[in-house]
């Protein structure tokens, strides 16, 4: 527990609704307002944890909701598009037009169900969306592997919610693992881009190419647990303003103690080590990084 008098924190990027929490959602949001994180984000990374998310934030005052499909889980469509064609088309259909092919009735299917959840008042964003290219060893799918075809995919899926995102006037939070050239080439070439303070590099890799395009384009950066322990982004956040950054503990993973699983109360300890790292009061990043959450996702203190 910190030595400080909190008001209020947001945790910006919270799984809530993920299965390490079933049944311990009200007890969890409950700590986390006792220790002064009074209101936090949800995102989906499918259409069960988007409608799950929804469903959350509809019980919960101060929780709200994002919903979209995570690019790790585009593997799922993407391992089914590719079996259902593969097995009719003859000949063998080149991967881009086995995606135009499979659009209507898989991919389109998704989108639309995503659509669906826009209109909810809890939905403030579309997220977690973008690219992924990080082989994980945790992994519900067997034969996972990144494959070029798959990441085309997951960039139209990627497009296709920006979309969304700018058609239902909602914020974006972009997930890039391992991919900023494909996330930075679509976010440059597409005409999609949010800005105006709209739009979050969440769990920011440390890189200056980000930094820069955040800058340039009036984006958040989001900095979760791992500044504990992650010397790189530790002295990479010392270049990142204070008017630019959100916390966000990306519960139940990447607690600062490495344990599991976390939880949103320990927003707080990242504040601590940001406001360490930057020299700068704890009470100073409380107050930027709420001011900074509330105008990403247009929220205000209730
Ligand atoms: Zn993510
Ligand atoms: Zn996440």
């Amino acid at each position: 527990m910190l030595n400080v008098l909190y008001c209020m924190f947001i945790d910006t990027h919270c799984h809530l609704n993920f299965a390490a929490f079933d049944g311990k959602v009200e007890d969890i949001v409950d700590e986390a307002k006792k220790d002064g994180v009074n209101q936090i984000i949800v995102p989906g990374t499918d259409i069960p944890t988007s409608e799950k998310a929804i469903e959350i934030a509809e019980k919960h005052e101060g929780v709200y909701a994002a919903v979209g499909i995570h690019p790790h889980h585009i593997f799922e469509i993407y391992n089914k598009t590719r079996v259902s064609v593969l097995s009719t088309a003859t000949p063998p259909l080149e991967p881009l037009a086995i995606f135009e092919k499979q659009k209507p009735s898989l991919y389109l299917k998704q989108i639309k169900d995503i659509e669906k959840l826009m209109s909810n008042p809890k939905v403030v964003a579309i997220g977690e969306v973008g690219i992924d290219r990080h082989i994980y060893q945790k992994t519900k799918y067997p034969d996972y592997k990144i494959e070029e075809e798959f990441v085309e995919l997951q960039k139209i899926f990627l497009i296709e919610q920006i979309k969304l995102a700018h058609k239902y006037k909602k914020s974006l939070i972009l997930h890039n693992r391992e991919a900023k050239k494909d996330i930075l080439e679509i976010l440059t070439n597409s005409g999609l881009r949010i800005t105006d303070y709209r739009s979050v590099f969440h769990c920011c890799e440390p890189d200056l190419e980000l930094l820069n395009f955040a800058k340039e384009n009036k984006m958040f950066i989001g900095v979760d647990g791992d500044i504990a322990y992650y010397k790189e982004k530790q002295e990479w956040i010392k270049r990142v303003p204070l008017e630019m950054l959100v916390l966000e503990t990306d519960s139940p993973y990447l607690s600062p103690a490495r344990e599991f699983p976390n939880v949103p109360k320990n927003i707080p300890i990242i504040a601590e080590f940001v406001a360490k790292l930057k020299g700068v009061s704890i009470e100073q990043v409380e107050k930027q990084t709420t001011e900074n959450a509330r105008r990403l996702f247009k929220i205000n203190d209730k």
